[in-house]
């Protein structure tokens, strides 16, 4: 069993937890000198020494741990993670029962109850990911819950909790069938090649499904498609699939190219007469406005933080002027879908960018359609930081 410490809530912070706050700050403890092995049970205590909920001690950025459980009796053991991934992928059974969509989270940390442990599902394959020290703590409880569960082809993890917080690089297979990559997944019929055992990203991030499917369905017809900060290429893809005359993939990495063809080829379209450009968005940027480059759709999904050699972007501070650069090489009644996944704002402040941006550009515009997290990633009003996701699509009036 787990070893269990009790420390007292500074009283300012008391009120958050009792109305469900999930996160264990650490500025919010009197006293953290108990604490030395990340995965022990932490009890908070109010300043009447009473109960008010338990959880485990990792140390996840700003974070402390998670709370669990707002039952003192409540044993954090196998079959409370078991109730808790059950619950979870019940949630999911329409998702599991679809066959156009074979990728999608099972489990998506504190929205499903134990903040920390993410589950992703590819076609038969569970990757989990581990954001702490404290939680990795518990592997053998959510081994066991997947045994009892569910059928697996196979187990991988990945392991986000080196000392910044990253990925520790390992051999990520854990039980089952070791896979075939890269193996094909499906979402809403068009197919992903991924990798789940070739770092810490496996080739598609799962949490941009819907916006997927309404480039490919609503907008992409006869369309020229600017795609900046493609990875993969994946909304390339769709706009393909769904009749793009052209797309226009761009990312800094170099293995994108050999990505982004692979995820063209795999669904039927010649990835030779779409362009893969691997560059920097922003001298991109230059080469398009002296070219008079002009396009029907511009798609921005910059990382919220990403450092150069010559340049630092942070979505917080610089995502107004990406805008006006996307501005500038959009067709009029053209459309620029902005997304971000930057938690330090919400959908309120990122429309701030977006009128300032236009703005400043002189050009008028219009919001046609919001998105934030799908279904599968599921967040609690408590943790509004936990809905990250924010993307607009923006026609460009001129
Ligand atoms: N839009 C992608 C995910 C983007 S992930 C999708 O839907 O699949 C962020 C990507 O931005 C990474 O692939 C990274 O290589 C790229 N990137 C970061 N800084 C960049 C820059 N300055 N120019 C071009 N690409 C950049």
């Amino acid at each position: 069993m787990n070893k269990e410490v009790s420390i007292q809530v500074k009283a300012k912070y008391v009120n958050q937890y009792k109305k469900g706050y999930p996160l264990i700050l650490k500025d919010s403890l009197s006293n953290i000198n108990h604490l030395q092995d990340e995965g022990v049970i932490i009890k908070l205590l109010d300043e009447r020494k009473h109960f008010i909920a338990k959880g485990y001690f990792g140390k996840q950025n700003k974070g402390y741990g998670w709370i669990l459980s707002k039952k003192e009796n409540e044993d954090l053991n196998e079959s409370f993670f078991e109730k808790k991934l059950s619950t979870a992928f019940k949630k999911r059974e329409h998702f599991f029962e679809d066959r156009e969509t074979t990728a999608f989270r099972v489990f998506n940390g504190e929205g499903d109850g134990i903040g920390g442990l993410i589950i992703d599902y590819y076609d038969g394959y569970y990757v989990m990911n581990w954001y702490s020290k404290g939680i990795y703590h518990f592997k053998s409880f959510v081994l066991q819950a997947l045994e009892n569960l569910v059928d697996f082809k196979g187990v991988y993890e990945k392991k986000r909790f080196d000392t910044k917080g990253q990925y520790i690089e390992d051999d990520d297979f854990v039980m089952g069938q070791r896979g075939n990559f890269p193996i094909l997944v499906k979402e809403n019929g068009v197919q992903f090649a991924v990798y789940l055992n070739e770092g810490a990203m496996v080739g598609v991030f799962l949490d941009q499904r819907e916006v997927r499917k309404t480039i490919r369905d609503e907008y992409a017809k006869n369309k020229t498609v600017l795609n900046l900060f493609s990875y993969t290429g994946a909304f390339s893809v769709f706009a393909a699939v769904g009749g793009a005359s052209k797309t226009t993939s761009v990312d800094v990495a170099n293995r994108s190219k050999a990505k982004t063809t692979e995820q063209f080829t795999i669904n039927g379209i010649d990835a030779a007469k779409e362009d893969i450009i691997v560059e920097d968005v922003f001298h991109y940027f230059k080469y398009a406005v002296r070219k008079g480059l002009q396009f029907d759709m511009v798609i921005l999904d910059p990382p919220s933080f990403a450092k150069s050699k010559k340049h630092t972007f942070s979505a917080a501070k610089d995502y107004k002027n990406l805008l006006k650069d996307a501005i500038a090489i959009t067709e009029d009644k053209g459309i620029i879908v902005a997304s971000t996944n930057c938690s330090t704002f919400d959908m309120r402040k990122f429309k701030g960018f977006i009128d300032d941006a236009f703005t400043e550009s002189g050009v008028r515009y219009q919001l046609k359609q919001e998105f934030s997290l799908p279904e599968d990633f599921r967040t609690i009003p408590e943790f509004k930081e936990g809905n990250y996701l924010k993307v607009v699509f923006i026609e460009k009036l001129g």
